[in-house]
């Protein structure tokens, strides 16, 4: 199969681009094999991104073990030669027609969301609740979910899902950006007004984790962690957290509390899909304040409304990155406000691909982020 030599110069239109690629598709549940594609056609406003690097998120080993919550046209994902993945990166290989905002050569970092454009969402900018989500024919496209994603040689990416990285990041770090941006989202869904406020970050996976990186890197006073694990608390630290709280030894509201000298907090970031979080964050929060929930209880569980309604509390959902906050976390990592590459433990190479994702399920303790490198850099 031909590829680009490795001395390829940056920035040259000298990208061959074979006609088959290999992908890492389907089948049944946990069945994964790689097998050869057609390499897809740019469209209109889209580009083919050659997929340098993607990172393994907890909603892939869901989708490969569940299938949902990846549906195509509007079925279970098995058997359909769909490739899962969406935190990827690369370098734009080919351009659609029309495209002049993005060059060959470009690197570029993927968000996951590209709405139809136009429904009434797209048009307020909420692109990630899309109300013809899932409907291909009519321009949505939600690689890695319901169309196919990066766990490929190339991809197909709308040029409104594409943010620019600068030289000097790397490929691993680059994949980090969209979950960077999906905790940038449930800030400004929140308000955005975040320098001086207290934030409470509820749960310290990939999304909790640089929920602290960007709410301190936008001058959030204090940014309070709370979790049980203390490797995590303790990354969380360096990630810019003023302080942790590991809920298995102290009360996680006791300690809000008393950090902030009974005051509590302006905003909660819940990203722990814990039974009890938002009963929990709506005691850390003061009057008025705001909850945005980055995850959810696998069932239903019961909520203290009135608790809520007496406080004037907010709550918030977020299903991932919205309204380009990716184009904001990128911006702040290119400034390195935050180290996004500390949550970044474990690379497998591309032929590796279920090892990964075994690897980040069974040692899901430790392996917070697991990025599969698919070409050099
Ligand atoms: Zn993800
Ligand atoms: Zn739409």
């Amino acid at each position: 199969m031909a590829t680009a030599p490795a001395e390829t110069p940056f920035r040259s239109n000298q990208y061959p681009i074979p006609d088959k690629m290999k992908a890492w598709v389907l089948g049944g549940p946990e069945e994964l094999s790689l097998v050869e594609k057609p390499v897809p056609e740019p469209g209109s406003a889209e580009v083919l991104v050659r997929v340098d690097a993607i990172a393994v998120c907890a909603t892939d080993i869901e989708i490969i073990r569940h299938g949902v919550p990846a549906m195509i046209d509007g079925g279970l994902p098995f058997n359909r030669g769909f490739t899962p993945g969406h935190e990827y990166m690369g370098t734009i290989v080919k351009l659609g027609p029309t495209v002049d905002e993005f060059q060959v050569g470009d690197r570029v970092t993927v968000e996951v969301h590209a709405g139809c454009g136009r429904c009434q969402r797209c048009r307020e900018g909420m692109y990630t609740s899309c109300l013809n989500y899932g409907y291909r024919a009519k321009g949505h496209r939600a690689n890695g979910f319901s169309t196919d994603g990066g766990f490929a040689e190339y991809a197909v990416n709308s040029i409104n899902t594409l943010a620019h990285i600068p030289d000097e990041m790397t490929d691993a770090e680059a994949t980090l950006i969209v979950t960077a941006g999906t905790a940038m989202y449930g800030l400004n869904v929140m308000g955005g007004v975040i320098a001086s406020e207290g934030v409470v970050v509820i749960g310290p996976g990939p999304i909790g984790l640089m929920g602290v990186g960007v709410a301190k890197a936008l001058g959030a006073q204090p940014v309070i962690l709370t979790g049980t694990r203390d490797k995590r608390l303790e990354m969380g630290n360096r990630l810019g957290a003023d302080a942790m709280i590991n809920v298995s030894r102290e009360d996680p509201v006791e300690a809000v509390q008393r950090l902030t000298g009974g005051k509590g907090v302006q905003y909660v970031l819940e990203c722990s899909g814990a039974p009890n979080a938002l009963n929990e964050a709506a005691r850390m929060v003061n009057r008025g304040g705001r909850i945005c929930l980055a995850a959810f209880p696998a069932e239903p569980v019961p909520v203290d409304l009135a608790y809520l309604v007496r406080n004037n509390i907010y709550v918030f959902g977020i299903r991932g990155e919205g309204k380009s906050a990716t184009h904001r976390a990128a911006a702040l990592m290119a400034q390195k406000r935050f180290d996004a590459k500390l949550i970044h433990t474990h690379t497998f190479p591309f032929a590796e691909v279920p090892t990964a994702i075994r690897y980040a399920r069974e040692r899901i303790e430790d392996a917070i982020k697991v990025v599969v490198q698919i070409r050099g850099n």
